[in-house]
């Protein structure tokens, strides 16, 4: 931590800085410049966030951490990458994985048919919710425990592994039941006691980035799971609210590379609810692949003008095809290989 004093500080205002420092147990190194004094305090300061509150003593011009707050899931802890076994598929690893299914589990039939259009096209993992987090209480959600039955159907024919998201706490012990990969969506993306009760499963967890969450606060939920005894993440960047409507959210290609670069963890893309709509979901599933992202999660239903949620962004199973197309040649130019 850095801790900078305003000008005209004089000795007193620097010794009562100074010996606040040592009272939360750092090491305070003076630096008297011409105008201004610096005092950088040396101590883990993980331990001691503390600190940042000195900001409310009146000599006191900002207090700057020079470290991140996350470590388990940061480069500096573990340099190679985190490849998780998902069912025998490894994620992470020179495999680029692409997760696919309906928004919804609607019926057996929908369920049923996706998961074999999907497979039959390279899909190596199966989504869809049965918990929903709807923005509207008036709108579809979920089946519960039913479309659970139904995605256990899914796997049981195509042998596909299951991604379903746990909306609450008390739902993590019958989700887990099910699902392969519990997903954390974006609106839970800091519910703190969520991802501790998934993360006591013991289950890979695929964690949204927030509606509106920095890549920081991400990072910082995937630490939660990983102080929780759970280091089995699979970050999944979504689209963010920014000032731009033309599609529903803004996906940032930044947070693929600075996730890549900073946390040891896969990080996937899911382009469907970044673009919310269907004719763009191949094009930022491209560009995703090319930033680094070691796999997509997209959205697939037989029937998207009828689906029961998002049908504006779902692809039809020969969409999911091209998209699958399309993907392969920058999947091996970036040196991975698809799935299969
Ligand atoms: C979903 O994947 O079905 C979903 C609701 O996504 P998000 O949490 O990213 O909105
Ligand atoms: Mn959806």
């Amino acid at each position: 931590m850095i801790i900078v004093l305003k000008i005209g500080s004089n000795e007193q205002d620097i010794q009562q800085v100074t010996d606040a420092v040592k009272q939360f147990g750092y090491e305070a190194k003076i630096i008297r410049g011409v105008e201004r004094t610096v005092i950088a305090c040396v101590g883990d300061e993980r331990n001691h966030h503390t600190l940042e509150s000195l900001i409310v003593l009146p000599q006191v011009e900002s207090v700057t951490p020079i470290q991140k707050k996350y470590k388990l899931v940061s480069r500096e802890y573990r340099a190679q990458d985190t490849v998780l076994d998902v069912a025998g598929r490894k994620i992470g690893g020179d495999t680029f994985h692409v997760v696919a299914g309906p928004c919804s589990v609607e019926t057996t039939q929908q369920t049923l048919e996706t998961a074999q259009a999907v497979k039959s096209s390279g899909a190596t993992l199966f989504r869809g919710g049965a918990f929903k987090p709807r923005t509207s209480p008036y709108d579809f959600q979920g089946l519960g425990q039913p479309g659970l039955e139904m995605l256990k159907e899914a796997r049981d024919a195509t042998g596909l592994p299951i991604v379903t998201e746990v909306m609450a706490p008390h739902d993590v012990e019958l989700v887990a039941r099910y699902a392969d990969v519990l997903q954390i969506g974006a609106r839970n993306a800091q519910n703190i006691p969520l991802l501790a009760a998934a993360a006591a499963t013991g289950k890979p967890i695929l964690l949204k980035r927030g509606l509106s969450g920095l890549i920081d606060e991400w990072l910082l939920a995937a630490e939660y799971i990983c102080v929780h005894g759970n280091s089995q993440v699979i970050l999944c960047e979504r689209g963010i609210r920014t000032f731009e409507h033309a599609c529903r959210n803004t996906l940032d290609i930044s947070a693929v590379a600075v996730a890549k670069k900073e946390t040891h963890l896969p990080v996937f893309v899911d382009p469907s609810h970044a673009a919310g709509r269907h004719d763009m979901v191949i094009p930022l599933a491209r560009a995703a692949v090319a930033a680094g992202a070691d796999g997509l999660l997209i959205e697939v239903h037989p029937n998207p003008a009828m689906a029961l949620s998002d049908g504006g962004q779902q692809l039809k199973p020969q969409q999911f095809a091209q998209l699958m197309a399309e993907i392969r040649p920058i999947v091996e130019v970036m040196g991975r290989r698809l799935g299969a």
